[in-house]
């Protein structure tokens, strides 16, 4: 690399550093916010080559400050712009503490008297770090779109957008699928919480409701459907059984590991629910990895531009 072609100056981003090999690993990252934000930095730039999160241009001009900028389309940028880690205002040491607590599934009351911040603060990182986790999926394309409502809360690259209304016509459905030791959790195309109902009605598709939550019997290749409703829905129709569903019926590791964190949606909105799914995809396929150090590298990646057919993702 030429320091005059590149004169990149990210201050001099280690080009193999990742989380120190010390006893603690990941922990003594925790409370140094140097040691932190060079972690964070090695992420986002993995290589130490900068490049324009905009145009993907390679010559990069360091200017005053920590600002970059490139040389073909002229963008002025930080280290993390256009990253998920952008959206929130936490130091290096705290994003990481933040993201300590959320593998240990912390309640977010917890959080903030850990942290010291806001209430408001630590959810909007927490919607972060979901979203990171959502972007990473293979579905996240469709996810991020109007069929979830996801795609309401994004704004060019930042999540400064909020929840669209939803109705029974509009409610998306997901579906759990399993492949040997892994779990999917996908949104099922052109069903809404209205199909089921109507299903339910007459062809006689088991419902269960626990709180908005609604889950079926098996549909299809999948072991369940379910839907995370409102007040709107007419959840009175829903006849009981005698007979459990399917999920319930047979011994599923996936759905014992899920419900009691499910039981804890009840509260989640209809337009948060595929977040809160996608992280327990997340953290079912990943139970034996140390999660932390791969929701660090997620939250230092680019958030895809929606409006480009293939995305960024360089
Ligand atoms: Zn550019």
């Amino acid at each position: 690399m030429s320091t005059t072609q590149m004169p990149m100056n990210v201050h001099a981003i280690p080009s193999s550093l990742c989380v120190p090999d010390t006893p603690d690993g990941f922990a003594s990252l925790l409370g140094d916010d140097d040691k932190a934000r060079d972690y964070l930095l090695s992420l986002a730039w993995p290589t130490g080559d900068t490049f324009c999160p905009r145009c993907g241009h390679r010559k990069v001009y360091t200017l005053s400050g920590e600002r970059l900028r490139c040389a073909s389309c002229k963008y002025t940028f930080q280290p993390f712009s256009g990253r998920w880690i952008n959206n929130g205002a936490l130091s290096p040491s705290e994003w990481l503490r933040l993201v300590s607590l959320f593998v240990d599934e912390c309640s977010v009351h917890r959080m903030k008297e850990q942290l010291s911040l806001s209430y408001n603060t630590v959810y909007k990182a927490l919607t972060a770090i979901r979203f990171a986790i959502l972007a990473h999926a293979i579905d996240a394309r469709a996810l991020i779109s109007p069929a979830t409502g996801l795609d309401s809360y994004l704004k060019g690259n930042r999540l400064t957008g909020g929840p669209r209304e939803m109705r029974m016509d509009t409610i998306p459905v997901y579906g759990i699928l399993r492949r040997d030791d892994l779990v999917f959790i996908d949104l099922v195309p052109g069903f809404h919480a209205e199909t089921l109902f109507h299903f339910h009605m007459n062809f006689h598709l088991k419902l269960i409701r626990t709180g908005n939550l609604v889950y079926t019997d098996r549909y299809k290749e999948y072991d369940a459907l379910l839907f995370c409703g409102n007040d709107s829905l007419p959840y009175e129709i829903i006849r009981r059984y005698d007979e459990p569903p399917h999920i319930d019926a047979v011994s599923d590791d996936f759905w014992e590991y899920a419900q009691q964190r499910i039981k804890r949606f009840r509260g989640i909105s209809c337009q948060r629910f595929p977040l809160y799914l996608k992280e327990l995809e997340f953290r079912f396929n990943n139970r034996d990895k140390s999660i932390a150090e791969i929701i660090a590298a997620y939250l230092c990646a680019l958030v895809p531009d929606l409006d480009e057919p293939t995305g960024v993702g360089r």
